[in-house]
């Protein structure tokens, strides 16, 4: 039999580095996980760049290296990819921001940067959007929210560049700074100067808003300023199902993993229940993913979580969550007709708490894969198994070749 369909799961930051409070294993070898134990015993193994070799890959980057977009020549910034992921249908050439709710007293002080985390902000976006006019400076925006204090920026016009600052001075306790270009260019201060007056009327409309009159007598910080960061320029991707032949959807409750995912062409799943942390419903993620494996030859399927107990810096709660997901995947166990490829898209050695370099374990198991000996899933087996050491360009092009649909070079 063939496979005809790939699901690629990408177990984000899972990878680590020898842990002193696993007696020196990392968390992958420490945890209990029959599944992926299974799975990797079922099997081709390896270990992966998934930029280069020594390479301190972010999420972002990471994804579009192994979708087959080299981020050296397709990067450029998370602010775009993330007002994707919030449902801005970004066009090459508009610039994209990150933004969040912030909290501002009557002196002009921001007093709360996440404005106490508040969980929705719906209807300050929708007031924005339905408020502010930039159309004297010939520039559209688009405003819309992401999961709770976050939300997502962009322009569309003319001569808009995306060298600018932003407005968040990264402490509490001080003003908002302005926008300002970061070069001499037109297309600069041009961003700057719409940048800045967006920020001046939504301020008055947000000060002016119920929900926030309703916040301060309820004793909660207002959701009054926002803040923007993380300015980029749109670029032009290769749609993913012409440059692979195969169409896909991406299912993340990461806005930035499904914004490279729809950026690219693929169709971004909403899953109810899915938050992006420890406590997302990992069941369902997977019974979705087959879901679309019927109707789509490809997804990517992203579980976080593992990452950030990487960054907090906590050996044992990772192992733990490790054994979390690994019960969510049994379903995987009978999918005996697909491709199945299992990574990480960078390693987040709980003794760094940050994203390193090191290479990740990367397994491929279903119809045709020249099955190893490799028989657990952890980075120092996976090393021993037959993909030896691949980089993540490599991994779109071996998965295409086992549903056997990539072109033959030469005669
Ligand atoms: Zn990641
Ligand atoms: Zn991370």
């Amino acid at each position: 039999m063939n496979a005809q369909k790939i699901l690629l799961l990408v177990l984000d930051g899972i990878a680590d580095r020898p842990c002193d409070a696993l007696d020196g294993k990392t968390p992958l070898q420490a945890a209990k996980k029959p599944v992926l134990d299974r799975l990797a015993e079922e099997s081709v193994c390896g270990i992966m760049d998934t930029i280069a070799p020594g390479v301190r890959p972010g999420s972002d980057t990471a994804h579009l290296s192994l979708l087959g977009y080299p981020p050296e020549r397709y990067y450029t910034g998370r602010g775009p990819l993330e007002a994707e992921g919030c449902g801005i249908r970004m066009e090459a050439g508009m610039i994209g921001f990150r933004a969040n709710f912030g909290s501002l007293d009557s002196n002009g002080t921001i007093i709360d940067r996440r404005a106490g985390r508040i969980a929705s902000t719906e209807p300050l976006c929708a007031a924005i959007r339905d408020g502010v006019d930039l159309s004297s400076f010939g520039v559209e925006f688009f405003f819309e929210p992401g999961a709770g204090h976050r939300a997502a920026l962009a322009f569309r016009g003319e001569g808009l560049g995306a060298n600018v600052t932003s407005n968040d001075p990264k402490h509490e306790q001080l003003p908002p700074l302005p926008i300002r270009p970061m070069t001499e260019a037109g297309s600069d201060l041009h961003t700057a100067e719409v940048a800045n007056e967006f920020l001046r009327q939504s301020r008055e409309i947000l000060s002016e808003h119920p929900l926030n009159a309703q916040r301060i007598a309820d004793g909660l910080p207002p959701a009054n300023i926002v803040l923007i960061r993380g300015a980029g320029l749109m670029g032009r991707f290769d749609p993913f199902p012409e440059k692979w032949k195969m169409t896909g959807s991406v299912i993340s409750a990461a806005a930035l993993i499904s914004g490279i995912g729809s950026a690219v062409g693929l169709e971004p799943v909403h899953v109810p229940g899915i938050t992006g942390s420890a406590d997302s419903d990992l069941k369902a993620k997977i019974a979705y993913a087959e879901k679309e494996l019927e109707r789509k030859d490809f997804v990517l399927l992203n579980i976080k979580g593992a990452d950030e107990f990487g960054h907090d810096g906590k050996p044992l709660l990772k192992r733990d969550f490790i054994g979390v997901i690994d019960a969510a995947l049994a379903p995987l166990l009978d999918r005996n007709d697909i491709i199945i490829a299992i990574c990480s898209d960078h390693t987040t050695p709980c003794s760094v708490m940050d994203h390193a370099g090191d290479p990740v374990p990367i397994i491929i198991r279903g119809p045709g894969v020249r099955v190893d000996s490799v028989t657990l899933f952890d980075e120092i087996s996976a090393a021993s198994g037959g993909l030896g050491r691949i980089q993540g360009g490599d991994l779109l092009p071996i998965l295409v070749d086992l549903i056997n649909r990539s072109e033959k070079y030469g005669a």
